[in-house]
C-alpha cells in the first residue's frame, strides 16, 4: 500500500524551525516578474490545512500555511499582479492573477480574533529556518475537495506518524483564543 500524500513540505523530512530565524521572503511561482513580499519576523502556528481555502501547490492533499504579524509583511516586488480571490471572505487571501499563488492572507475585520495576522505559505521561500508544522488543522474538509471519506483513516494515521496531530477544526490553542476573543465581546471572559 503506498503512503498517503499529505504535502511536499511534510512527505519527507520536515526542515526544522532555526532558533534565532528572523524571517525572509516569499515568492510566486511565476518564471519571470516573481510576485514577492518580506516578512521581517519567523512564523507561528505554521500548520497543514485541509480546508478548500487555502493555496495548496499542484497535487497536494493539504495545504501547509502559518501565522505573522501584518505589520512584519510587505511586498517588495510586482504587487500589481496581486488580486483578492474572495472580497467576501474573512481572510482576503492576495493571490498572483499569473500563476495562482497566495503571497498572503489578510483579515480586514478588525473584530476578528486573528485580526493583525497575515496567513503565509512559507514553501515558497528560498530560506529555511521558519516554523515547522505542527498540527493538521480542518481534516475533515478534505472530502469537500474530492478525498473519498474512506480513505480519512489512513490520511490520520499518516498525519500522526508525521507528528501532525489531525483536528477538524483549528489546534486546541488556536480554538482557545476564539473561544476567549468571544468571550470578552460577550463580557463572560474570566481570566482566573
Ligand atoms: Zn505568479
Ligand atoms: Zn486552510
Amino acid at each position: 500500500m503506498s503512503t498517503v500524500a499529505i504535502h511536499p513540505v511534510v512527505d519527507n523530512v520536515i526542515a526544522p524551525t532555526k532558533p534565532d530565524f528572523a524571517g525572509g521572503t516569499l515568492q510566486c511561482l511565476c518564471q519571470s516578474d516573481k510576485v514577492e513580499i518580506r516578512i521581517e519576523s519567523q512564523t507561528l502556528h505554521n500548520h497543514a490545512c485541509g480546508c478548500t481555502k487555502c493555496w495548496k501547490p499542484a497535487g497536494a492533499l493539504f495545504a501547509v500555511i502559518a501565522v505573522v504579524p501584518r505589520d512584519k509583511v510587505s511586498i517588495i516586488a510586482h504587487g500589481e499582479k496581486l488580486d483578492i480571490v474572495d472580497e467576501s471572505a474573512a481572510i482576503q487571501r492576495h493571490a498572483c492573477r499569473e500563476c495562482g499563488v497566495h503571497l498572503f492572507g489578510r483579515i480586514e475585520n478588525k473584530n476578528h480574533a486573528f485580526y493583525g495576522l497575515d496567513f503565509v505559505h512559507t514553501e515558497l521561500s528560498p530560506q529555511s529556518g521558519w516554523s515547522a508544522p505542527g498540527f493538521a488543522a480542518f481534516v475533515s474538509s478534505v472530502i469537500e475537495s474530492g478525498t473519498p471519506p474512506s480513505q480519512m483513516s489512513a490520511i490520520r494515521t499518516r498525519l500522526q506518524t508525521l507528528g501532525l496531530t489531525p483536528y477538524d477544526c483549528l489546534s486546541p490553542d488556536l480554538m482557545d483564543a476564539l473561544a476567549t476573543h468571544a468571550a470578552k465581546q460577550k463580557g463572560t471572559y474570566h481570566a482566573a
